[in-house]
């Protein structure tokens, strides 16, 4: 028997384990099933980005995730064949207090935030499968099928966070769109020997495929070949055929031993059209999936999840009327659109021959030295160009700032006491914060119990005005690090007429 739940999360991968511990950080209860008996051991997603990274240090995982992974410096395009640098991408002057690349094995990842799931009280249920689901205007109906037998669960939400077979899409009648042609990639977890230096992820070109290489602790790798369709029945491919694509496309420079997982794997490029079914709301790859060029899949989909859960609470708890869930769609569905075009792209990059390799080649030219686009095509890599400027809860009263950028993080921050701090830091608090140059007491009457606020100057020092905040102003943070208020003046109404008018908060929030 299971005390009632709030929200039931469809899936224990790295989406929807973070969607469950920030619900549950802001006081939602959760339910997390997974059909799989055992936690996978394979890699997959290995690359944590800079974005993702900042809400993960939100979250105060990143430190646990820092301890298992490699910091990546760099992003290479590699010619295949002669193993010389066509264009190197810098990730130091990346905008962000995490300018590098954690290469980290997906199972680690998982085991990280697992942990961090049960340190808020969650046990993810294994060996659950979600089998059918039905909504009403109140909440939904689940079917449950364990060895234990079937349930029936009823709760208010359902995070669909179930993967690129997603059974939750499929029984809210939603389907991908996009592009099925398949591409195959042979993938290899080894050690491996090599003089490329360990500090740099490569993309290797060449025209019968692309190669990519991500260094992982120690001597670990994680290596893929964009390869022709396996003979159906033939296997998964031996370390002697991963030695032989590693032979050809990585520049005759990289040996592999010790396999850990071999095996073929098809891509296809796709995304549903929306995001939220009325209670049930899909996030990672049960919404998009896409080729692992650029390693954008893992990094969307928690980033999906953060964008989710602090609005879910909000509802959950009553505090905001459920069309705040349709910002969801609308800030996140084209971020998704555009991963997807942008990794189509990226594979094809790699894959060019002929013409088409040698207009590529000229451009990297290019790029390769000019820093200024190299550095830009870092920072979108690295998911920092993602920003809401456009959606609804983004609103601009003056200020130096911009509404629905990523909040800034400078160094320079102190408390009272001449101690270091993060805004980072300061989001590990749950709810809302809000960062006011003048006086706080009004504003934290208006906030009440939504979040936090902090007075700069007297709970939090900016000498340099790092913050930019002028001489009079305020930001509102939301719980995943992006701005929704951005103002010239520490005036309540305008936070009053945000909270209710933005947000939809219903009711004045309490006090204390
Ligand atoms: C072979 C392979 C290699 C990859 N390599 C890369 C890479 O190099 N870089 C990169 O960025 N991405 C890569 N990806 C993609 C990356 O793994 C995904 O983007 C990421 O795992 C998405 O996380 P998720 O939580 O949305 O889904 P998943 O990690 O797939 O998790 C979904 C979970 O839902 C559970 N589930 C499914 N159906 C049900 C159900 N009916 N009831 C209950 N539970 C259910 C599953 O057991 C699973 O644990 C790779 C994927 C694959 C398959």
């Amino acid at each position: 028997m299971h005390t009632p739940s709030d929200v039931l999360v469809v899936g224990a991968g790295p989406v929807g384990l973070t969607a469950a511990c920030q619900l549950a950080r802001l006081g939602v209860r959760v339910r997390v099933v997974d059909l799989l008996e055992q936690a996978t051991t394979e890699s997959r997603a290995v690359a944590i980005h800079a974005r993702s990274m900042e809400m993960l240090a939100a979250m105060g995982v990143l430190p646990q995730l820092e301890a298992r992974g490699r910091r990546i410096d760099a992003l290479e395009l590699t010619d295949g064949r002669s193993g010389r640098t066509r264009v190197r991408m810098s990730l130091a002057e990346a905008p962000s207090r995490h300018p590098y690349v954690l290469d980290i094995p997906q199972p680690d990842t998982e085991a990280v935030l697992a942990e961090r799931a049960a340190g808020l009280g969650i046990v993810v249920e294994r060996g659950v499968e979600v089998t059918a689901l039905t909504q009403d205007p109140a909440g939904v109906a689940v079917t449950l099928r364990s060895a234990a037998g079937e349930e029936t669960a009823r709760v208010g939400w359902v995070v669909g966070a179930d993967g690129g077979h997603s059974t939750t899409r499929h029984l809210v009648g939603e389907r991908l769109e996009g592009s099925f042609h398949g591409q195959t990639f042979a993938m290899a977890d080894v050690d491996v020997e090599t003089s490329f230096s360990p500090d740099t992820i490569r993309m290797f070109t060449h025209p019968d495929g692309m190669g990519i290489l991500f260094p992982l602790a120690g001597s670990r790798a994680r290596i893929m070949f964009f390869v022709a369709p396996p003979e159906p029945g033939a296997g998964d491919p031996t370390l002697a055929q991963i030695q032989a694509l590693a032979d050809a496309r990585m520049g005759g420079r990289v040996t592999v031993r010790n396999p850990r997982w071999l095996t073929y794997f098809e891509i296809h490029h796709a995304q549903v059209p929306r995001y939220r079914h009325d209670r049930v709301l899909l996030a990672g790859d049960a919404a998009h999936i896409h080729s692992p060029a650029g390693a954008q899949g893992m990094n969307t989909g928690i980033q999906d999840a953060a964008n989710l859960a602090w609005k879910l609470a909000l509802v959950v708890r009553g505090h905001a009327a459920a069309d705040l869930l349709d910002t969801y769609q609308e800030e996140r569905h084209p971020v998704g659109a555009s991963v997807v075009r942008n990794t189509t792209l990226l594979t094809n990059v790699g894959t060019a021959s002929g013409v088409e390799a040698a207009v590529r080649n000229a451009a990297l030219f290019v790029a390769g030295h000019h820093h200024r686009i190299s550095d830009a095509a870092a920072t979108r890599m690295a998911e920092l160009t993602v920003r809401y400027r456009d959606s609804r809860l983004s609103v601009q009263h003056g200020g130096a700032l911009r509404a629905g950028d990523f909040a800034p993080d400078p160094v320079g921050l102190t408390r009272p006491d001449g101690s270091p701090v993060a805004v980072e830091e300061l989001l590990t608090t749950p709810g809302l914060l809000l960062l006011a140059r003048g006086p706080a007491d009004p504003l934290r009457e208006v906030l009440g119990d939504l979040g936090t606020v902090l007075e700069v100057g007297a709970d939090l020092l900016d000498p340099a005005d790092s913050l930019r905040l002028g001489a009079a102003g305020m930001m509102l943070v939301r719980p995943d690090g992006y701005l929704g208020l951005v103002a010239d003046t520490v005036d309540p109404a305008l936070l009053r007429d945000y909270v209710a008018g933005v947000l939809h908060v219903v009711g004045e929030p309490s006090v204390g």
